[in-house]
């Protein structure tokens, strides 16, 4: 199940509330590379043939920052596993930037994201889940 969770600014009220983790139709691999444009689902598909067997990944929701569009997204992420290393693909904002990404499970990351209208400091909450 994903999770809604709310942005909120503590100086001028400014919300964003953004769906992110995965839904129940996000577990299949051709659905969630149709997330994604033709170069960058090419790119995974051909990562994953290499990896053969030996294949891991995952695919989450993440909060993104857009700074083109100083708003906060939901951007759709693709996790492969190789070597112990992490190797993230995310899509971008629809206005075609590449956003900063924001893990959620990163308690600093998250306490320190920054109002794009006022500059004052966003407090996050999980409001709701979803399928
Ligand atoms: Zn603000
Ligand atoms: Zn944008």
């Amino acid at each position: 199940m994903g999770e809604t969770i709310r942005l909120k600014c503590n100086d001028c009220n400014k919300a964003y509330d953004l769906n992110i983790g995965q839904g129940i139709k996000d577990n299949s691999l051709d659905r969630i590379l149709g997330y994604f444009d033709g170069v960058t689902s090419d790119m995974i598909s051909r990562k994953l043939s290499v990896l053969g067997t030996k294949k891991s990944w995952s695919f989450r929701r993440m909060i993104g920052y857009c700074s083109s569009c100083r708003s906060f997204r939901e951007i759709p992420t693709f996790h492969i596993f190789e070597d112990q290393k992490e190797y993230v693909t995310a899509t971008k904002c629809q206005c075609g930037s590449t956003c900063e990404l924001i893990d959620d499970n990163d308690t600093d990351a998250m306490g320190s994201i920054i109002c794009p209208e006022c500059g004052g400091k966003i407090s996050s909450s999980i409001t709701a889940m979803w399928d």
